[in-house]
């Protein structure tokens, strides 16, 4: 499974044959000018919630390969009438995709549209295959219902978690969500983009080291291939 990082919460997982794009912000990014949306492929694009920092290139990248967006109902209709036609509406609950199984889960945070749409509930995203399994915790603080996803999921072997604070879980409280779900290898993603999200990335690394986690701060643009744990 190939994971490249694209800022903020924005990564691709190329992932049995096929991209998944998540969470596309590239333009508006002040860290990733070097970054081209346009040049970016995707089969799937992944959305976990409304908010301008999650979606401001989705409808381009959409309307542009094609991709088939995959996120709640409301933001799939608000998708829809940007004029990306091709989408999968859905909710709370799990599907099949010929990338594995989806469950989308629930997140604590809000959701509008940059226009001020009705965005639905934020969510997360596990995909469950045979030989992977892999949870993105989306905008999210800490929330018990993290513990069912390994019992109910099966196994976690990488996660995108929130660290950066403020609007989300920091990365305290990312290690105390790698510990419910029972993955000790987390990519850190939502920080550093804003002033109010900029952590000391040496400190967080040391803290997951601490309690036996590792924390992976990937630069904007690395590519990285991870095997079943
Ligand atoms: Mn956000």
């Amino acid at each position: 499974m190939e994971f490249v990082y694209l800022g903020h919460s924005c990564f691709q997982l190329n992932l049995g044959g096929k991209k998944l794009l998540f969470d596309p912000f590239i333009s508006g990014n002040p860290l990733a000018g070097d970054l081209n949306p346009q040049s970016i492929e995707a089969d799937y694009i992944l959305v976990s919630l409304g908010h301008g920092d999650h979606v401001a290139d989705l409808v381009s990248i959409a309307r542009r390969t094609g991709a088939l967006v995959i996120a709640n109902f409301e933001i799939t209709e608000w998708a829809k009438a940007q004029g990306a036609e091709n989408v999968h509406g859905m909710n709370f609950g799990s599907t099949r995709f010929d990338f594995g199984k989806l469950i989308m889960v629930p997140a604590s945070h809000s959701s509008s549209l940059p226009d001020g749409t009705y965005g639905g509930q934020p969510g997360g995203f596990v995909i469950q295959r045979e030989d992977f399994g892999f949870y993105f915790a989306g905008d999210t603080g800490l929330i018990r219902d993290m513990e069912w996803i390994p019992l109910h999921y099966g196994r976690i072997d990488l996660a995108a978690l929130p660290v950066g604070g403020n609007f989300t879980m920091d990365y305290e409280d990312a290690a105390r969500a790698a510990g419910y779900i029972g993955c000790s290898r987390i990519i850190g993603v939502h920080f550093n983009t804003f002033p109010a999200i900029t952590i000391d990335q040496e400190a967080a690394k040391a803290h997951f080291q601490s309690r036996q986690l590792e924390l992976i701060l990937p630069p904007i643009g690395k590519s990285m291939t991870f095997e079943r744990i």
